[in-house]
């Protein structure tokens, strides 16, 4: 448990540590590391450590690529899925310029930054995300590890062991589990993590995913975080659990809700600000091609922009498991997918929730029925409406969305979207699978 370059220093040499990974992630979230010796830890501390940035993805342009990474202490953990011999730690870095000041294209200062904001107001942002994956034969193809499904226990589930060390590693890097359990989908797994602060557990959400790719390499098998591996089964998704603490309290709790959900007006307002802007969410929460596979109807994932305490159709849950206690009050965003960028969702999604707080927004009355068996008709009727159906549409409502522009900054903001806007223009000139079974024979 380190706090400062000294604890650092002295744990590397008591634990006679061979190397420190230094990492930080690119605008799509993707894990950068490299990897510095103890005798250059001191210098690290005081000077940073100088790479190129401009062969990062959505860092500089080539002119202006002298990056720093300035590594926190506090991140500091033994790596559990390296040789206990010789050990390897990690630490999350900061990047700044030549000039000292932080770089606009770190999404880690980024999401800093917006916790700033809130807490500029006393509140604290915690969040706890649940991370499903598959457990594939290899990277090759979706090929099956096991058919069981929801909550299926041994012999069915074979991902068991596979969990259980998972969870082991987990906890090796003080990363606290709640549980875990077989998914819906044959092969797919999910194992909840403990809230926490909001800069920490994006940290934690990267440090997850690899933790579970290499477990899983270990047994011999691929685990993906890609959201939708395979066609006519449920998809991997991101369920994103959040509140906001001020002064030890939980401000989106009130015990004496006149509508029965516990919820304060701020926890409504949050609500609200989430449903307004979650046309302009999506791509942020949603950044591939596949992303849009996943949220389509029937499936448990989200389609409509609707809240309910209940109902898995609906895009924003407010979980009545304890209902009346308020550690345990919290909304649930179910369009994020695991393969998204903690750092800018987490931004984006305080963005727009405290956007709904400060403008008073007014929040719906929730719809419980199940809004998959509702006709267009009745959609409309309800003044449903629906998520982005595409990477382009949703790339089209951020590009107009003020708040996430305000929340990112314009530099990761702009690279974003052009990095994106590439994505789908590779995409859309493919001929798939699924046009040359229609159209050859037929055309
Ligand atoms: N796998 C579903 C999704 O795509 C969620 C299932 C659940 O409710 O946990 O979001
Ligand atoms: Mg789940
Ligand atoms: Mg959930």
């Amino acid at each position: 448990n380190c706090k400062t370059s000294d604890d650092v220093i002295k744990a590397v040499q008591d634990y006679h540590i061979s190397f420190v990974q230094f990492w930080f992630v690119d605008v799509l979230g993707t894990l950068k590391s490299f990897q510095v010796t103890p005798s250059e830890l001191e210098a690290a501390f005081e000077e940073g450590m100088g790479f190129d940035g401009s062969s990062i993805e959505g860092f500089c342009r080539i002119h202006e690529s002298d990056m720093i990474a300035f590594p926190d202490a506090s991140s500091f953990q033994m790596v559990s899925w390296r040789p206990t011999e010789r050990p390897v730690a990690r630490m999350f870095c900061d990047i700044v310029k030549p000039d000292g000041t932080p770089y606009e294209g770190d999404s880690r200062y980024a999401l800093k930054r917006m916790l700033a904001r809130a807490a500029e107001k006393g509140y604290t942002m915690y969040v706890g995300p649940e991370l499903e994956f598959f457990l594939f034969e290899n990277d090759r193809e979706p090929s099956y590890t096991d058919l069981g499904g929801y909550f299926d226990a041994p012999p069915l589930d074979l991902g068991n062991d596979i969990r259980r060390d998972i969870i082991f590693s987990l906890k090796r890097m003080g990363i606290k589990v709640e549980y875990s359990h077989h998914e819906v989908a044959p092969s797919q797994h999910e194992i909840d993590l403990r809230y926490d602060e909001a800069l920490k557990m994006a940290d934690t959400a990267i440090t997850y995913k690899v933790i579970v790719k290499e477990v899983a390499r270990k047994h011999g098998c691929y685990a993906t975080f890609m959201p939708k591996p395979v066609f006519g089964e449920n998809g991997s998704g991101m369920h994103v659990h959040q509140s906001l603490f001020k002064n030890g309290r939980n401000i989106f709790f009130d015990a004496h809700d006149k509508d029965g959900y516990s919820l304060s007006a701020e926890g409504k307002s949050y609500i609200a600000g989430i449903l307004k802007h979650a046309k302009e969410l999506t791509a942020i929460c949603n950044q591939w091609v596949n992303s849009y596979k996943r949220l389509v109807p029937g499936y448990e994932a989200p389609v409509y922009i609707a809240w309910a305490r209940r109902n898995r159709s609906s895009l924003v849950r407010v979980p009545m498991y304890k209902p009346g206690k308020e550690a345990a009050t919290r909304i649930e965003l179910r369009s994020p997918d695991p393969a998204c960028n903690s750092y800018l969702a987490y931004a984006s999604m305080l963005a727009a929730g405290l956007k709904g707080m400060e403008e008073n927004y007014i929040l719906e009355p929730p719809v419980e029925e199940d809004i998959f068996r509702m006709d267009n008709a009745e959609r409309t009727a309800k003044g449903i409406d629906n998520l982005p159906g595409s990477l382009i549409e949703a790339v089209h409502c951020l590009e107009k969305s003020e708040v996430i522009r305000e929340a990112l900054g314009e530099h990761i903001f702009n690279k974003f979207i052009d990095n994106k806007k590439v994505e789908w223009d590779d995409y859309r000139t493919q001929i798939t699978d699924y046009e040359i079974k229609k159209y050859f024979p037929l055309l």
